[in-house]
């Protein structure tokens, strides 16, 4: 057959050696070969950059790379990509750059981002720490409360970055914190969304030394502070911190600020729309402070940058086009299994539209996929076939059928 012909241009195993054979344009490379590789730049690079003990090397790229690693991962938002790749490419030189060298002290570049949720900020945040090879924590701000109160200190954010990296103290001063939720901490102001009362502006003061970069006594396991807890101090000058928030109702103030009728007379009546619809990317920490974040904080997060809405051209990109588009991950699921996954054009169409209608975002995508594959994935496995082709027949038909279906938003 001459499937088992082809064998990896490497290390010269056959197709039924190894587990994945990936074709190039004269060749093809094993899984191992793949591997080996990455251990072979990891090396290589590690003469560029300093080592620390966890195996957390940091990796310090230039912006156009960040971007476009970015864009392999994320479908547009192409403004935070770059505000992004300049404030962490920033924030990198500064890490490299040596106390005795220069009076100038380049200040920390910590990040918020404003968008809707299920935008990719998480994913944003996440991805640009996979490239660096740094130890990255996501946080929820929400589960803060100032001292005193139940829940969690924020110093427990440390506790998490210390555990990724398996308590390597120096892989954690230099990782990076995604703080999610933090336009829930905002104080109550003329802001129409607060639904929380409690401590909010307490939780900010708590992350302001945090962000400012001081030495934090950390309770290793995280949680409230024990006195019989060993406390482990990080300094937080270098960790960079990225915070997040869909910031609900922020449109308005940035729409006061900003006065869109003004805009409106020097540039065409679709120009203008276009402005009115996507008022976020207008908006800048004045907006944050109006919201309820207070100053000292905000002073702290010095870039701000915005996300789009994500409509249904780009929701039908993010599923076929990431490398790890979710339709790639189900194509693999069914790999596994010797089983070929194809479907027509239209059931893309119909899972956007689905994600659209019930207002998920492209968080929803992966739930409607759930719903429709579910139980192809269940009886696949048991049967003898090599092929399953998914129309959009079968589609509806499953998704009509399964719980989703009844959580229509009105
Ligand atoms: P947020 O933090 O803004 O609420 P996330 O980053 O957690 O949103 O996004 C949720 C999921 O939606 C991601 O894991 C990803 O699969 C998908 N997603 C959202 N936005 C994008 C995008 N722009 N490109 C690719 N995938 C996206």
């Amino acid at each position: 057959m001459a499937k088992n012909t082809l064998h990896c241009s490497f290390c010269g195993r056959s197709r039924d050696e190894v587990k994945i054979l990936i074709a190039g344009q004269d060749g093809h490379i094993c899984e191992n070969c793949v591997e080996h590789a990455r251990e072979i730049i990891e090396q290589e690079l590690l003469t560029r950059t300093e080592g620390t003990g966890s195996g957390f090397k940091l990796t310090v790229k230039k912006p156009i790379e960040i971007k476009r690693f970015l864009d392999e991962y994320i479908i547009g938002q192409d403004d935070a990509k770059k505000v992004l790749a300049v404030a962490v490419y920033n924030h990198y030189k500064r890490l490299q750059q040596k106390p005795a060298e220069s009076d100038v002290d380049i200040e920390k570049s910590n990040i918020v981002m404003v968008g809707e949720t299920g935008t990719g900020k998480t994913l944003l945040a996440k991805t640009i720490a996979k490239l660096l090879n740094v130890p990255f924590a996501i946080v929820d701000a929400t589960v803060f409360t100032e001292a005193g109160y139940v829940g969690e200190d924020v110093e427990s954010i440390l506790t998490r970055l210390l555990q990724v990296c398996n308590y390597d103290v120096t892989a954690a001063e230099r990782g990076i914190v995604y703080i999610d939720e933090i336009d829930k901490v905002a104080r109550k102001g003329d802001n129409p969304s607060i639904t929380r009362d409690v401590s909010g502006e307490g939780v900010q003061q708590g992350l302001l030394k945090l962000l400012e970069g001081t030495d934090v006594l950390v309770p290793p396991q995280g949680g409230r502070k024990h006195p019989e807890q060993k406390l482990i101090k990080i300094n937080t000058q270098n960790i960079l911190f990225i915070c997040g928030g869909a910031f609900d109702g922020v449109d308005k103030l940035i729409a006061r600020r900003v006065n869109t009728n003004a805009i409106g007379f020097n540039v065409n009546k679709d120009q203008q729309e276009t402005a009115r619809k996507n008022l976020l990317q207008f908006v800048n920490a004045q907006d944050l402070k109006h919201f309820g974040l207070i100053p000292e904080l905000l002073g702290r997060l010095p870039v701000v940058t915005f996300l789009n809405p994500l409509d249904a051209e780009t929701l039908r990109s993010i599923l076929t086009e990431p490398k790890n588009s979710l339709i790639k991950q189900y194509q693999k699921l069914f790999e596994i299994e010797g089983i070929e996954l194809s479907m027509d054009a239209d059931v893309l169409d119909f899972m956007v539209a689905k994600a659209m209608e019930y207002k998920l975002g492209a968080r929803g995508l992966r739930s409607i996929c759930e719903s429709i594959l579910t139980d192809a994935m269940f009886e696949l496995p048991s049967s003898k076939e090599t092929k399953f082709h998914l129309t959009l027949e079968y589609a509806e038909k499953k998704f009509d059928k399964s719980k989703m279906s009844m959580l229509k938003v009105a």
